[in-house]
């Protein structure tokens, strides 16, 4: 299943080709007993632990030399509850397959990132988002939580039943425990008009404080070496459905998006002094379109082309004046950049270690083509973002470590006190995890 893949010899390799590892052992449990018993079995062996999801994470964030848990056996719509509005699902789930399932039963999450190629339980771990004013990332789109903890029992969750772990392991990083299965919070279909129109950078950040409010999902692309933009503002529509022509669509979203776009940045590798150029053609190809259609077709699309990303979260405020800085670093640098810079929103929640936690934020991502060198671009990158606070997404790359991030989240040691609790030998250690909580 997903993009990873066993390479024959055992190894573990993400989506990203910047994690390759060797588990020392793997099993794809089919039940929650079967995985219990294989994470007790691993603590006799004085084994450390790791489940993975499809390997979308750019950080080794589920790298493990020890037991590697595969999910693909345990996915699957366990329950729906519609008088309560919620879908409790197996951890191993892909995001594609939760959201048709959701669509043939009339029902939906209310926001989504842009792929789901990722399982539940993965996507969740890292605090995968999408853009908007009022709903936030996947995992606070979560009613509850079952994982199974480094003692191989299983612990329960919600914002009533042990809602100190609630808090915390919604965005557990893979260091509380193995989720089992999810609760999500769910809403009968809707039908959502997407707007998408190229703008210049000036007037996107100039206007960005009201296209933010007056729409329900705003987001917009800069390409680097330009001043254009490519907004997308979704919001909520009575109908009529009217999606993207079956050509139209293939020709902008696979043609244009993924296969040309694949063309051009391997012309800009060979030939970096080409970028500028190509930049230029690459943020005027598409054109203005405006389409209505139910959730998971408006916020998703597929990403064939290889990268490497990095992402922070900013307050809301900080967002213009950032993005300026990091556009006069570019313009200023030798730097030869083909890939957009994304950018999105989300208002504060409640989850511990969320990259929005207690504040409304706005993400900023760069991205490098695979293969591309793109340690200079995101050193400098996140030199901007640390210095407006930002906090890195968990799952993209960043040199962040437990020391600066303790100051970066005022609940920091919330999550490392839970820790403590659950999980006292780091059953579920990695040498990210190291880096990132301490010990
Ligand atoms: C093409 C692409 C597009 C992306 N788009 C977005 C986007 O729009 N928004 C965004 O925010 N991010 C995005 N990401 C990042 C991605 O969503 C996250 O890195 C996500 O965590 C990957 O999910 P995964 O299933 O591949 O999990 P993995 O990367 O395999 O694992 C991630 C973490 O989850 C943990 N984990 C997995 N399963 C379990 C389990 N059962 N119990 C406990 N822990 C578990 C792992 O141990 C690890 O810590 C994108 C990445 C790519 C490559």
């Amino acid at each position: 299943m997903g993009s990873t893949a066993s390479t024959g010899n055992g190894t573990w390799r993400n989506w990203g080709g910047t994690v390759r590892v060797r588990p020392a052992r793997e099993t794809a449990p089919a039940s929650v007993d079967e995985l219990a018993a294989a994470v007790r079995r691993a603590a006799e062996d004085g084994m450390p632990v790791k489940a993975v999801g499809t390997g979308h994470s750019f950080t080794s964030i589920a790298a493990t030399d020890g037991l590697l848990i595969r999910p693909h056996l345990l996915t699957g719509i366990r329950h729906v509850d519609r008088a309560a509005g919620t879908v409790t699902v197996e951890a191993g789930t892909p995001l594609k397959r939760l959201n048709l399932a959701l669509a043939r039963e009339g029902l939906s999450l209310t926001n989504m990132g842009d792929i789901m190629e990722q399982t539940v339980s993965g996507a969740t771990s890292t605090g995968t988002h999408g853009t908007g004013r009022d709903s936030a990332s996947l995992a606070a789109q979560i009613r509850g939580l079952e994982l199974v903890t480094a003692d191989g029992s299983v612990l329960t969750c919600s914002a009533k039943e042990n809602p100190d772990v609630f808090a915390a392991a919604r965005i557990g990083l893979g260091a509380l425990g193995v989720v089992t299965a999810i609760t999500f919070s769910v809403e009968p279909l809707f039908l959502l008009t997407a707007r998408e129109e190229p703008m210049p950078f000036d007037r996107v950040c100039a206007d960005f404080d009201q296209l933010y409010a007056e729409n329900e999902h705003f987001e917009f692309y800069w390409f680097p070496h330009t001043g254009n933009t490519n907004t997308k503002r979704n919001n909520r529509s009575a109908g009529p459905e009217r999606p993207v022509p079956r050509f139209k669509g293939w020709f902008e979203d696979e043609f244009l998006s993924n296969g040309v776009f694949h063309a051009v940045n391997l012309v800009g590798r060979a030939v970096p002094a080409s970028v500028p150029a190509i930049a230029r053609i690459s943020s005027r190809a598409l054109s203005a379109r405006t389409y209505t259609d139910i959730p998971y077709k408006v916020f998703t699309s597929p990403r064939r082309v290889r990268f490497v990303e990095m992402e922070y979260a900013v307050p809301r405020e900080a967002l213009v004046e950032t993005l300026r800085e990091l556009k006069a670093m570019v313009d200023r640098s030798p730097l030869r950049v083909g890939f957009p810079v994304e950018v999105r929103t989300a208002p504060a929640d409640d989850i511990t270690l969320s990259t929005a936690s207690g504040r409304d934020s706005a993400y900023i991502a760069v991205h490098m083509f695979k293969g591309t060198p793109y340690q200079g671009y995101f050193t400098a990158a996140e030199r901007i973002f640390t210095a407006h606070e930002g906090r890195p997404h968990w799952g993209k790359i960043h040199t962040r470590d437990a020391e600066h991030l303790s100051r970066m989240y005022p609940r920091f040691g919330e999550f490392t006190a839970l820790r403590d609790r659950l999980d006292p030998e780091r059953r579920f250690r990695n040498d990210y995890l190291r880096r990132v909580l301490g010990s």
